[in-house]
């Protein structure tokens, strides 16, 4: 069981999760879903490298944005390694979905919580949302 702890406003809020529970995981059986908003995803680079980030908007749209191809102004994480590595491919159109969320603030735990566990190679950043995490 892992917990997360948040301070907003003078109040500390605090949420639990049992990280293995279907809950987190029943997205991935649903198939993956371009038009879905509010996901954490995972791309994996043909290295073997993976990178997990989270929107709250279209997936497809933040996809094209990590796309070399398709992106003209982004500075992605995922768009860097492949301006460094132009010999690696990422499949843009099969993302696995690790999460969904129903706001944002649970978006961004989820996702902390999923970089810190999966060590994401080429996350530059391991968290979105500074977390105080503790383990039982
Ligand atoms: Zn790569």
């Amino acid at each position: 069981m892992w917990y997360a702890m948040w301070y907003t406003s003078a109040m500390w809020y605090t949420m639990s999760y049992t990280y293995t529970s279907a809950m987190w995981y029943t997205t991935m059986q649903c198939g993956i879903h371009l038009e879905r908003c509010n996901v954490v995803y995972k791309l994996k680079c043909s290295c073997g490298n993976s990178y997990i980030g989270q929107t709250q908007r279209n997936l497809k749209f933040r996809l094209e944005e990590h796309n070399p191809l398709k992106s003209n102004h982004q500075n992605t994480d995922v768009v860097k390694h492949l301006y460094s590595h132009p010999d690696h491919f990422v499949d843009f159109k099969n993302p696995e979905i690790l999460a969904s969320a129903f706001n944002h603030r649970e978006l961004l735990i989820k996702e902390t919580l999923l970089i810190q566990e999966q060590q994401p190679e080429i996350n530059v950043d391991n968290f979105s949302t500074p977390l105080y995490l503790f383990n039982t």
